[in-house]
């Protein structure tokens, strides 16, 4: 009986209102946190792991040698590379796929190349409307490593300097 009537009270003067309108009021004046993206975007590490690009070494050449260790790591399986010999004896890929729908973006294949060819940019504003759009290719791949080579060579030196 007095907890019905107690709440009776309550609820006549709104108090539940009031103490929302409390823990408003504490915040008002606080610094703001919110972040107003797109506008506004948090930090990013210099590790961080978002799409996916094949660097080349200053010349153009590409860096991957088509050894398949990322393939062979990925625990997804998202990886599908062929290859073939050129005539000057070095080996490249005529077929390197990742498809980001099975990807777990774990850094595996980054860790497992021998020749820092695939990374994983810092890249992460993207999408697809239906799932070939995220498959992408070898060419995809090299032409987003070209577009964000500045960013990676950076972030490569500066992560040099922790090791
Ligand atoms: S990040 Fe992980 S899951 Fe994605 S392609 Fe690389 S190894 Fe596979
Ligand atoms: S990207 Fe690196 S690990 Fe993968 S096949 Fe090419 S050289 Fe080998």
């Amino acid at each position: 009986m007095i907890e019905t009537t107690k709440q009776y009270l309550q609820s006549l003067m709104l108090w539940e209102l009031l103490k929302g309108l409390q823990l408003t009021g504490r915040y008002l004046f606080k610094r703001k946190i919110t972040v107003q993206y797109p506008e506004e975007k948090t930090p990013q590490s210099a590790r961080f792991r978002g799409l996916h690009a094949l660097r080349r070494y200053p010349n153009g050449e590409e860096r991957c040698i088509a050894c398949k260790l990322c393939e062979a790591v990925c625990p997804a399986l998202a990886i599908t590379i062929d290859s073939e010999q050129r005539e000057d004896g070095t080996r490249r890929t005529t077929r390197y796929d990742i498809d980001l729908s099975k990807c777990i973006f774990c850094g595996f294949c980054e860790e497992s190349c021998p020749v820092d060819s695939i990374v994983e940019t810092r890249i992460f504003e993207y999408h697809g409307e239906k799932r070939s759009d995220l498959l992408m290719d070898k060419q995809r791949l090299l032409e987003v490593g070209d577009m964000a080579e500045a960013q990676i060579a950076e972030d490569r030196a500066s992560d040099a300097m922790f090791r």
